[in-house]
């Protein structure tokens, strides 16, 4: 199945255009690096391939659903539904618990506050900090606070996770953490796309995307389908 594609996008920015006409396709089980050079359009096609923004020319579809002709409401709920988001920063609520924090990324799927938290309490251990629900984020080191934001973006079990530089703020060891837990999570079947300039991280994964001036260069993918 494909969560994913992107057929022919371009983005213009006024005058800019800073996408040149992007095809992509994210089949369900994938774990996909995006690497390229700071300016290339990678967090730029994350936006369109997430429908936070939209394309000037192309088409997007997200789990087979073309997205043209939606609503900014219909498209929140698409997203809600389908597509988890982790980015460079975090993005926590400093107010509230880690758990709350969690359960919030369930407040559009129409659930009792119950059952919020109880898949916010699975989601927290699936991410290693079962232990730490009852803490606010400024009491969570960075690596801690980015485990929030996995789980948040995960507890609703989206058909795929986007991720914009998740290890930029984090020293060494916190960031592998992180591509660790991502790793398990791809093997229980979760679809990831996560934009990295750390080389040795997309060395790694199994499949590696690379823009270069606003198009993609090369993907491992060619050729093979
Ligand atoms: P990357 O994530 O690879 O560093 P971006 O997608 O952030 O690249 O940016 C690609 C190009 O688009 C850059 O030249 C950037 O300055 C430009 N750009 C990104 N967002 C905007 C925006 N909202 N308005 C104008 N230009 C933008
Ligand atoms: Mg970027």
């Amino acid at each position: 199945m494909t969560v994913l594609e992107l057929r022919a996008v371009r983005k213009s920015y006024g005058d800019l255009e800073v996408l040149h006409g992007v095809d992509l396709r994210i089949d369900a089980g994938e774990f996909v690096a995006v690497v390229g050079p700071s300016g290339s359009g990678k967090s730029t096609l994350l936006q369109l391939a997430g429908t936070l923004d939209r394309p000037t020319a192309g088409a997007t579809f997200v789990v087979g659903v073309d997205t043209a002709e939606m609503t900014d409401n219909e498209l929140s709920a698409l997203r809600a539904g389908h597509i988890g988001f982790v980015f460079q920063q975090f993005f926590l609520s400093p107010t509230q618990s880690a758990l709350d924090n969690v359960a919030n990324g369930l407040l559009y799927r129409g659930l009792p506050r119950r059952a919020r938290r109880a898949a916010a309490a699975a989601a927290l251990e699936r991410v290693g900090l079962a232990h730490r629900g009852n803490h606010r984020p400024s009491e969570l080191s960075g690596g801690e606070r980015q485990r929030v934001a996995l789980a948040r973006a995960v507890v609703g079990r989206p058909a795929v996770l986007l991720a914009d530089e998740p290890t930029g703020n984090l020293d060494t060891a916190s960031g592998q953490s992180i591509i660790a837990i991502l790793t398990e999570l791809n093997a229980a079947s979760a679809t990831i796309v996560v934009i990295t300039h750390d080389r040795e991280i997309a060395a790694r994964l199994p499949r590696q995307v690379e823009m270069r001036d606003g198009v993609v260069v090369s993907d491992t993918a060619w050729g093979l389908r």
